[in-house]
């Protein structure tokens, strides 16, 4: 969730790692579980590995799952696909490839880790974790997506 959250906006992410958590009043956010109760049903879904990731389903193929209602942020859940992919061959298991699955569109986009990939990634990692460490959140950014966000009242009211 955090590699997620870095690409959506860094100030969510900080709020995150404070542990505000707001999401359960955001509609979207409601749109997303129905979507993930309905969606891909014949599946074992939410495979949690050393509570860290959480892969929405796993085909038998080798092919990492991620199931997303737009492609507003898609940014941010292709990193988060790749982050996996890092994480997994870190751990010694590799030849995996990830796919994005938008139910609602009915398109599915394939997603693969190149070695550019990896060394961003752990440039990632150490902001993150430098977020993690602030003492207050990184300047608000005004993005399209903020009116949207279970974050909007602590930063624009
Ligand atoms: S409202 Fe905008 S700036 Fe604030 S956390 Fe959400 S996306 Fe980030």
């Amino acid at each position: 969730m955090m590699v997620y959250y870095y690409f959506v906006c860094q100030r969510k992410l900080y709020y995150f790692c404070k542990n505000l958590r707001m999401e359960q009043d955001d509609e979207n956010v409601a749109i997303g579980k129905v979507l993930d109760e309905t969606a891909y049903s014949h599946a074992e879904k939410h495979i949690t590995v050393n509570n860290q990731i959480s892969v929405d389903y796993i085909e038998k193929s080798r092919i990492l799952h991620e199931v997303k209602k737009s492609r507003s942020i898609e940014e941010a859940g292709i990193w988060q696909l790749k982050y996996y992919l890092w994480y997994f061959k870190q751990r010694g298991v590799e030849h995996l490839t990830g796919k994005i699955d938008y139910p609602l569109l009915k398109h599915t986009e394939s997603i693969a880790l190149t070695k550019e990939d990896e060394a961003h990634l752990l440039n990632v990692m150490k902001e993150i974790n430098a977020i993690q460490g602030m003492k207050t959140p990184p300047p608000r950014k005004t993005k399209k997506i903020c009116k949207k966000c279970a974050y909007y009242d602590l930063c624009f009211i």
